[in-house]
C-alpha cells in the first residue's frame, strides 16, 4: 500500500487537489477533517457549544461512547455519517468549522478518530489529507505533502468556495476564521499541525491547481 500524507492551513487546496490527484492516481482521497467536523456537529446538536467554558473538553468527551462516525465511498467520493445520517454537506457550514477545531484540540476526540483513519490507510493507496496526518497518524507514509499558501489567498479562495455554495459571509470574516482557526490548530499541545521533518513544502501561492495536482501526482509515482 501506498500512503501520501498531505498536511496544511486552512483553504491551502488539500482537499481540491487531494481529490483530483487521488483520482488521477486510483488512489482513495480520505479528508480527515470531515471526521473532526462530524464530531464538532454532534456537540453542537447535543448543545454543547461553548467551546470557552471550564467543562467543555469533559462534555465533549462524555458524548464520545455515543458517537458513530463512518466514512463511505459514494462513487468515489467520501461521505460522512453520523448516527447513521448522511451529514456530508452540513459539516461545511463555517460554524461547524470553529467547532470542528475546538472539538480536535482534545486528546480524547483524536484518540477515538486515530484507528478508523489508520484501517482505510491500511486496506487502500491512500492520499489523507488532515494537520497531523504525517505526523501522527500516518508516521510511515511513503511520502509526505505540506501544502500552504499565503494567508490572503487562502481566505480568497475559501470565501469564492462558500459564496459558491451559496454560503453568505463576507472577506473580512473568512480571513478572521482562518486565522483563528490555524492559530488553534497549530497550538494546541496535542497532535498539532506542522510540518513532518521528512515532508516536502508545496507552496500554492503562484501555483495553479493544475501545477498542483501535477506535483502531486508526480511526487507520488517517484515513490510507487
Ligand atoms: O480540513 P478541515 O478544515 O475540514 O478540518 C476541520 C478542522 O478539523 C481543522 O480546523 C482542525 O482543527 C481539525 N483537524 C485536525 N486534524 C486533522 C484534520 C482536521 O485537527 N487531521
Amino acid at each position: 500500500m501506498t500512503a501520501v500524507a498531505l498536511d496544511g492551513p486552512v483553504g491551502a487546496g488539500k482537499s481540491t487537489v487531494a481529490r483530483e490527484a487521488a483520482k488521477r492516481l486510483g488512489f482513495i482521497y480520505v479528508d480527515t477533517g470531515a471526521l473532526y467536523r462530524a464530531v464538532g456537529l454532534y456537540a453542537a446538536r447535543q448543545g454543547v457549544k461553548d467551546e470557552k467554558a471550564d467543562d467543555y473538553k469533559d462534555k465533549v468527551t462524555a458524548l464520545l461512547s455515543e458517537i458513530k462516525v463512518e466514512i463511505k465511498l459514494e462513487n468515489g467520493l467520501q461521505k460522512v455519517f453520523l448516527q447513521g445520517e448522511d451529514v456530508s454537506e452540513e459539516i461545511r457550514l463555517p460554524e461547524i468549522s470553529m467547532a470542528a477545531s475546538a472539538v480536535s484540540a482534545i486528546p480524547a476526540v483524536r484518540e477515538f478518530l486515530l484507528e478508523l483513519q489508520r484501517d482505510i490507510a491500511r486496506e487502500n493507496n491512500v492520499i489523507m489529507d488532515g494537520r497531523d496526518i504525517g505526523t501522527v497518524v500516518l508516521p510511515k507514509a511513503q511520502l509526505k505533502i505540506f501544502i500552504t499558501a499565503q494567508p490572503e489567498i487562502r481566505a480568497r479562495r475559501r470565501f469564492e468556495e462558500l459564496v459558491k455554495k451559496g454560503v453568505e459571509t463576507d472577506f473580512e470574516q473568512v480571513l478572521a476564521d482562518l486565522n483563528r482557526r490555524d492559530y488553534q490548530d497549530s497550538h494546541r499541545a496535542t497532535a498539532p499541525l506542522k510540518m513532518a521533518e521528512d515532508a516536502v513544502l508545496l507552496d500554492t501561492s503562484e501555483l495553479d491547481f493544475e501545477g498542483a495536482v501535477n506535483k502531486v501526482v508526480e511526487l507520488t509515482k517517484a515513490k510507487m
